[in-house]
């Protein structure tokens, strides 16, 4: 059976909500706009909650037998996320991880360095006292297993293929219309309204919010990568002129007639050049490979072999504000950044975990869901982690890509010092696995 033939058709929308609040235990109801990663946590976290839940996708998702045992995905596919501690703690609250770990692979160290410089830092998981850095994931996996979950959730109504055409806000609830795919004009009716739906959200948009806007004038070019040395579960962020490369290491891919390049040979990249430069590096393999190589010497062994890249253009894009009425804009939507130091995703969890929990104490008051003074100080709780996370990443990428000799020299000696000072490396490793906010 399909997601789609369980609760995505248009005519089943209003039975398929009601039966939802059946299960909650509370018949107010969240409008989430977006189904992407970001939107399907918060449904779940919702429901671990007991808040039912309608996710609207402006794609079709693809059809997931709930019996089907999910395939492993190819062994060079393209896309990894690396989720932090705090991440893997609140798919481990609600009951997922265990579904998610057997394609997680475990970070037990991180080395960053310059290329052509000597100063350089690592990370080790015995120095910290930790069980590792964080986890990579693979995003068709992450997706598949989020997006079943949500399916065989009681709480989670799903409607995909939709198209947001309007929002209209009163002071008892927020209507959201639509246009399903077969063209006809639909409503739905919400006590809140989360916008979840990426960098260009179309909510945003309606809802008139502003953003602030700047563009890296980079591309990051992601893939992953077999090397002739195993990873030995290390993180590495390697500094170029042309841009930061992160190397993450990657759990073993059975079943696809690769395994004598198993044990830890795959590796998920993440390159980043000027913009505009990076279509030979997509077409041709060798090409990447050796640009690769160049970048990161000897660290990581011999790349040997690249699957499929995809570009993505690196902008920073802010929402103006993050709540208007009864509407709240989430992940990418809220705050797109430079994937420079794998925070993105990562901050978004930050902020659907906060939300959901103090909307669950608005229910278990039997408050409004919707309350403005709750949800501006949602946005006040939430603002010193937004912006210490944003912060860091521009400075990441600024520091490191300003060509100017002497500050060539202070990032050298701020490596050499971040390696040697006995407090400053448990901080930084501590908020790189987002256990502080
Ligand atoms: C190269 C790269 C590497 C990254 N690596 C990491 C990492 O290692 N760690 C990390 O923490 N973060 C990382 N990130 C960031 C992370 O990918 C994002 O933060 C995350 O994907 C945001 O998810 P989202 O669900 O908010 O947005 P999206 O993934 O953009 O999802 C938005 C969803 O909304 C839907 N939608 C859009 N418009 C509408 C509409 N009008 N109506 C209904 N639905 C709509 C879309 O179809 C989509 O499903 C990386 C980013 C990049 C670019």
């Amino acid at each position: 059976m399909s997601m789609s033939d369980i609760k995505s058709s248009d005519n089943k929308t209003s039975a398929a909500t009601t039966n939802v609040l059946d299960y909650a235990i509370s018949d107010q109801n969240v409008l989430i706009v977006g189904g992407g990663h970001v939107g399907l946590s918060f449904a779940l976290l919702l429901a671990h909650q007991g808040i039912a839940s309608t996710l609207i996708e402006k794609n079709r998702y693809p059809s997931i037998s709930p019996n089907e045992d999910v395939k492993r995905s190819h062994y060079l596919d393209c896309r990894n996320t690396a989720l932090s501690r705090r991440t893997v703690q609140i798919y481990q609250q609600i009951g997922l991880w265990e579904a998610l770990q057997s394609h997680a692979c475990r970070i037990d160290s991180v080395q960053i360095s310059e290329q052509g410089s000597f100063g350089h830092a690592k990370l080790n998981k015995e120095e910290e006292n930790v069980e590792s850095f964080g986890q990579v994931m693979e995003n068709a996996w992450l997706g598949r297993k989020l997006l079943l979950a949500v399916q065989n959730s009681p709480l989670i109504n799903i409607i995909d293929g939709a198209t947001v055409t309007e929002v209209v806000q009163s002071q008892t609830d927020v209507t959201l219309i639509y246009d399903s795919e077969a063209g006809n004009e639909q409503r739905l009716v919400g006590n809140l309204l989360v916008a979840c739906d990426g960098r260009d959200s179309t909510v945003r948009n309606l809802l008139d919010i502003g953003t602030t806007n700047y563009d890296y004038q980079q591309c990051a070019i992601v893939g992953v990568v077999q090397t002739d040395t195993p990873h030995q579960h290390a993180a590495i962020e390697r500094f170029s002129p042309a841009g930061p490369l992160a190397v993450l290491p990657l759990t073993d891919a059975a079943g696809d007639g690769n395994e004598p390049h198993q044990a830890g040979y795959r590796r998920s990249v993440v390159w980043v050049c000027a913009k505009g430069e990076e279509q030979p590096y997509l077409e041709d393999e060798a090409l990447f490979l050796q640009a690769l190589q160049k970048a990161f010497g000897q660290r990581a062994g011999t790349f040997v072999r690249a699957g499929k890249r995809g570009a993505y253009p690196l902008t920073r894009v802010l929402a103006q504000q993050q709540i208007h009425g009864r509407c709240v804009i989430m992940g990418n939507a809220a705050h797109t950044l430079h994937p420079v130091a794998g925070q993105g995703f990562n901050l978004c969890m930050r902020d659907a975990e906060a939300l959901a929990k103090m909307l669950a104490r608005q229910v278990m008051l039997g408050e409004d869901i919707g309350d403005g003074a709750m949800l501006a100080s949602y946005e006040q709780a939430r603002k010193k982690d937004q912006k210490r996370v944003i912060r860091f990443c521009d400075a990441v990428v600024h520091g490191f890509t300003n060509p100017n000799p002497a500050v060539k020299i202070a990032r050298n000696l701020a490596l050499i010092a971040f390696d040697k000072l006995p407090n400053v490396k448990p901080l930084v490793a501590t908020y790189a696995m987002g256990l502080k906010s």
